[in-house]
């Protein structure tokens, strides 16, 4: 999980820094919203997992944070989406 959350975080910070350096962000951009989004989903189904009934009930946070994962994967360009941007990208020989 912690290495999923750290490479997520990387491939943000460095769509950002491509955007900061006025460079063409589109492919690290897409890379970086589906990446943290799949993982979010990913790692918080198996936090619920992992207390049991507990992270299931509405009194523990944590099925608050699957919900909240889950929608990152839908609004600012579905998951589908940025598979498809990413798609076109390699289409035109940027693959990163
Ligand atoms: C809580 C919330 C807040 C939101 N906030 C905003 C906001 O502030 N501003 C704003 O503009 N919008 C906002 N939205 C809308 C959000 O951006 C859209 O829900 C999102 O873009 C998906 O569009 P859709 O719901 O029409 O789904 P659809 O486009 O109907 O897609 C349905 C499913 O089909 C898939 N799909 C669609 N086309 C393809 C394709 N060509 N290939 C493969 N799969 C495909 C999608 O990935 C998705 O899984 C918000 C939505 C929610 C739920």
């Amino acid at each position: 999980m912690a290495t999923d959350i750290q490479a997520a975080r990387l491939l943000i910070h460095r769509a950002a820094w491509l955007k900061d350096q006025k460079q063409d962000f589109i492919m690290a951009s897409a890379m970086a919203k589906y990446f943290a989004a799949e993982m979010a989903m990913k790692h918080t189904v198996e936090a619920v997992q992992i207390h049991g009934g507990y992270g299931y009930v509405s009194e523990y946070h944590v099925e608050r944070m699957m919900r909240d994962a889950k929608i990152t994967q839908i609004y600012e360009g579905t998951s589908e989406i940025q598979q498809i941007v990413m798609s076109r990208m390699i289409e035109k020989g940027i693959l990163y």
